[in-house]
């Protein structure tokens, strides 16, 4: 069983129970739920989706691969809580996505009574940006410099307020007059040289218990996708004028992630994408019993060809969502590849060896 933090639940007794020739998948319907639910059912599996209110549930309709095979409305997304004993008659495992999580809260997500697809415990080291720079640093990975008094900012820097969901807030100051103006003094903040060159965000999946991809110490690693992600307004604020020209009239770029955009990345910088993928993985493994599954490092490649890794998302991202059919890279594993079909094999797979233990927590 995974290993982590002290208040996380032990599934291992709900497991004992499931009878695991008839799984249930199940997650929140937002984020990448249409992509999971037809994984899913491209699987096999039996598909529930936990939805708030009509008219979300009903937009489903419209995509019939991408429905549940049935929906369990709630009033609010907390109320998962009071379904656990009815989702454990169904051997539900809960593949849990960014939304899932912010929707559940951090607490109620760590001690959630289900079984749970990856690793619960690395939610204290991705939340905390300092414990955050603390495993991808010790990984070896390149972090953009953070600058912790903002009297030294001398270059272009980012704000980034703690717990600010999707960008929100973030702002971009180039001296520490422009800082002061901006800033609101009652939120806890980082300051991170903003990192010039091209963002790629790279979607990785780590299988613990498979040995068909690219090798680590314990398990291998495959890349199934990147994207870009749309941020609104920074990236078209260019149509009005140069950001320097808008905010002296007090027009500020946002970084607010609107939707994704499919992307390669030339090839020569694949190695670079694999050992930085390696270095996360094994660190995690030391730290808190590995990263599984899927996870994301969003990054910025300069102009040196270097990468800097400005985060991590430890499950599933909205990014991987325009690749339902395959994208360039899983088609190269397997035509028709998404995040969320990889996700229902490697739980087939751990059924049949009897290591779900093994992937869920
Ligand atoms: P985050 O919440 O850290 O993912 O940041 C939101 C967005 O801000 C990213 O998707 C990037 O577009 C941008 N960003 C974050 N950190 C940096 C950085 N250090 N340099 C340049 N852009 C950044």
């Amino acid at each position: 069983m995974l290993q982590g933090v002290v208040f996380m639940i032990d599934i291992s007794d709900i497991l004992a129970k499931y009878n695991t020739n008839d799984l249930t998948i199940a997650t929140v319907c937002s984020h990448s739920s249409l992509q999971l639910f037809h994984g899913a059912k491209q699987e096999g599996y039996h598909t529930i989706g936990i939805v708030v209110g009509e008219e979300r549930r009903k937009f489903y309709d419209a995509f019939p691969l991408g429905k549940p095979d049935e929906f369990l409305m709630v009033d609010d997304y907390k109320q998962i809580l009071d379904l656990t004993g009815e989702l454990q008659e169904k051997n539900t495992i809960i593949i849990p996505h960014g939304s899932f999580v912010e929707y559940l809260g951090a607490d109620r997500f760590l001690t959630l009574e289900l079984p749970t697809f990856g690793n619960r415990a690395v939610l204290q080291w991705e939340s905390d940006r300092n414990m955050e720079r603390k495993w991808l640093e010790s990984a070896g990975l390149t972090m953009p410099r953070e600058v912790t008094d903002p009297k030294n900012i001398e270059k272009p820097v980012i704000v980034k307020y703690h717990g600010a969901k999707g960008g929100k807030g973030f702002f971009i100051a180039k001296t520490y007059d422009e800082f002061k103006k901006r800033i609101q003094k009652n939120k806890e903040y980082t300051i991170q040289e903003f990192v010039m060159g091209t963002r790629y965000y790279l979607h990785y999946f780590y299988s613990p218990l498979q040995n068909n991809a690219y090798s680590l110490s314990k398990g291998s690693l495959q890349l199934l996708s990147m994207d870009r992600r749309d941020e609104t307004t920074i990236d078209e604020v260019q149509r009005l004028g140069s950001i320097a020209e808008l905010e002296e009239i007090g027009i500020h770029p946002t970084f607010v992630v609107t939707g994704n955009i499919p992307i390669v990345m030339r090839e020569s910088l694949l190695p670079k994408v694999f050992v930085m993928g390696e270095q996360v993985v094994e660190e995690s493994l030391k730290l808190f019993g590995g990263i599984i599954g899927s996870f994301c490092l969003e990054t910025v490649v300069t102009e040196e060809l270097e990468f800097k890794v400005f985060e991590i998302s430890a499950r599933i991202v909205a990014g991987t969502n325009p690749y339902i059919g395959g994208s360039p890279y899983s088609d190269l594993i397997q035509p028709n590849l998404s995040t969320g079909r990889r996700i229902a094999q490697e739980i087939t797979y751990a059924t049949k060896q009897k290591k779900l233990g093994e992937i869920l927590s």
